[in-house]
């Protein structure tokens, strides 16, 4: 059921998440400008936290940036990449990321990501500041956490120089910002198909361009009901898309169990995690649902495709010596991301 201040909860950890993030840039990890207008008090984090955040971004700025360059190959290398820290991830996913690619080979290269549950991510001005961007990035949140973020953007000049709109335009009592290629919307990710998708579709969504819809620890605190949903409609509703996913597995063993204690006694519950509580039930959420492809890792696995200079770059940042833990903290950690495409044929949303 929908208690209200469970919701104010959840709207919590994205202050947790961006405190974190803060803590990588600060000590280097994490190249980033934008993170720190979103952070009332800095807080230096364990170098086992920011290890995690870390390769959590790494690993979704790799997929992100791979699915950008997909159908651009033509006019860009992955050499010349600017985020160079996360594209060595990158290879990691070709396997499920390469039909998209193929799906979409000469054909348009206008695409769009949604990030679902955005909170204080800067992903869309971090990319686009270097050169990265796509038609339009659309960003949903609850409308609290969205009109922080709108004023925020709407009042440094470094937000608004990046999205270089001078439409840029706030809306719904200041908790939307509308503009030619980013679009910041508020609402309730449990309403997705009665509430979320029109409005995104007033907004210019597009079912026939290229997708990339992002879940960065977001659908696990949803019932599963729910999050289902989402995932349903995107794969019968979009032509192509690339669907991917961050979050916690392995619930039952005793780190696991340890997990959901700590986050139990700052109240959080993650109604996801017994749905989806490991590797091959990440992938079956979408197989199960006629996606074409998916793949889900630990994050183990990802930290054993970064590159020897990357790896040696982020081991000289801070004195680490709990590598035990760090290994069994990434065992609880992973990054699903599925693709699918409907038949050409169909020109008519599923749903219509
Ligand atoms: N994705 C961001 C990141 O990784 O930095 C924020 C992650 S934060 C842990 C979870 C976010 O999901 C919060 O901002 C929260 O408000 C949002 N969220 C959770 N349930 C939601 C729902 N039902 N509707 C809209 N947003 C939701």
């Amino acid at each position: 059921e929908r208690v209200p201040g469970r919701d104010d909860i959840i709207k919590g950890t994205d202050d947790d998440a961006i405190v974190s993030k803060l803590s990588a840039v600060d000590l280097g990890y994490l190249d980033d400008p934008f993170v720190k207008y979103f952070v009332k008090r800095s807080s230096r984090r364990p170098p086992l936290i920011n290890r995690g955040s870390y390769l959590r971004t790494a690993s979704l700025d790799a997929l992100t940036e791979h699915f950008i360059r997909s159908t651009t190959e033509e006019s860009s290398t992955p050499e010349d990449s600017s985020t160079s820290s996360a594209s060595s991830t990158a290879t990691s996913t070709t396997t499920v990321a390469q039909p998209l690619a193929a799906a979409m080979a000469g054909q348009v290269v206008k695409k769009q990501i949604v990030s679902l549950g955005c909170g204080s991510d800067t992903r869309y001005f971090k990319f686009k500041s270097k050169g990265l961007s796509v038609a339009k990035y659309f960003e949903i949140d609850f409308q609290e956490s969205t009109g922080k973020k709108a004023a925020v953007v709407k009042k440094n000049k470094l937000f608004t120089d990046v999205i270089g709109d001078p439409d840029l335009k706030l809306g719904r009592g200041g908790t939307e910002l509308y503009s030619k290629d980013y679009c910041l919307l508020s609402g309730d990710l449990r309403e997705f198909t009665s509430s979320i998708v029109p409005r995104l579709k007033a907004q210019g969504f597009d079912t026939s361009l290229p997708t990339l819809f992002l879940s960065e620890c977001v659908l696990i605190y949803i019932q599963p009901d729910d999050s289902d949903a989402i995932v349903d409609w995107v794969g019968k509703n979009m032509d192509a898309s690339l669907f991917v996913v961050y979050e916690q597995i392995n619930p039952t063993d005793a780190f696991g169990a340890m997990m959901l204690r700590n986050l139990k006694a700052r109240q959080i519950e993650l109604p996801g995690i017994h749905e989806y509580p490991s590797l091959k039930s990440q992938e079956e959420r979408f197989l199960s649902r006629g996606w074409l492809a998916a793949r889900a890792v630990s994050m183990n696995t990802l930290l054993d495709t970064l590159q020897a200079d990357e790896m040696k770059r982020i081991s000289s940042l801070e004195i680490f010596d709990e590598l035990e833990e760090w290994h069994l903290l990434a065992e609880h950690y992973c990054v699903a991301w599925a693709y699918n495409a409907r038949a050409q044929s169909a020109g008519q949303d599923a749903d219509d």
